[in-house]
């Protein structure tokens, strides 16, 4: 059986921190679906579209030759995604303590809610510790673009955007 697991998060943008965690899990997994899940809290709050978001996802890892990835979204819970496409594994970033707190209670309500799925935390690479899409956000409002945060394909959407370095 393929085994295939689900990387969820907002990417808003794809940082070399995120594909970091999927280039490790795409090694462990057959299959590795980046999903983008609408924070019903901060809709409307993003600075890309879910579609801008995808396209990110989708040019970084063609970059990088990850090909084992695939990029999805949906609208509803999370677990309820798991379930109509069968997928028991989610995979989930640790940065630091911060994250933790967070990310174990979100793993217990999802075990609450379907007892079959697991969370697995990967630590990050001490390299991306400090690294969230809101500082790549931060940083592009001033123009400040670096090759160790982000793709060369979301260095130019952002350049797209925000216009080129001063
Ligand atoms: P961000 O916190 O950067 O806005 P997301 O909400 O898209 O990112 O996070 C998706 C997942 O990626 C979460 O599990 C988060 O902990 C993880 N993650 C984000 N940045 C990093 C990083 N630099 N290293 C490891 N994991 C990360």
């Amino acid at each position: 059986m393929k085994r295939t697991a689900i990387y969820p998060g907002s990417f808003d943008p794809i940082t070399l921190g995120h594909l970091d965690i999927i280039q490790r899990a795409s090694e462990i997994f057959d299959h590795v679906v980046v999903a983008i899940f609408e924070n019903p809290q901060k809709k409307g709050k993003h600075m890309f579209s879910v579609e801008e978001r995808i396209d990110m996802i989708e040019g970084s890892l063609r970059e990088l030759g990850i090909d084992n990835a695939t990029a999805a979204t949906s609208q509803g819970l999370l677990v309820r995604y798991m379930e109509e496409q069968s997928i028991k594994v989610i995979i989930k970033g640790l940065r630091a303590v911060s994250d933790f707190e967070f990310e174990f209670s979100m793993a217990m309500v999802n075990k609450k809610l379907n007892d079959n799925i697991e969370t697995l935390f990967m630590m990050t690479d001490t390299n991306y510790s400090y690294l969230s899409s809101s500082v790549v956000r931060e940083l592009a409002g001033y123009r400040e673009y670096h090759s160790d945060l982000i793709t060369h394909y979301v260095h130019r959407r952002l350049v797209e955007r925000f216009g080129a370095d001063p």
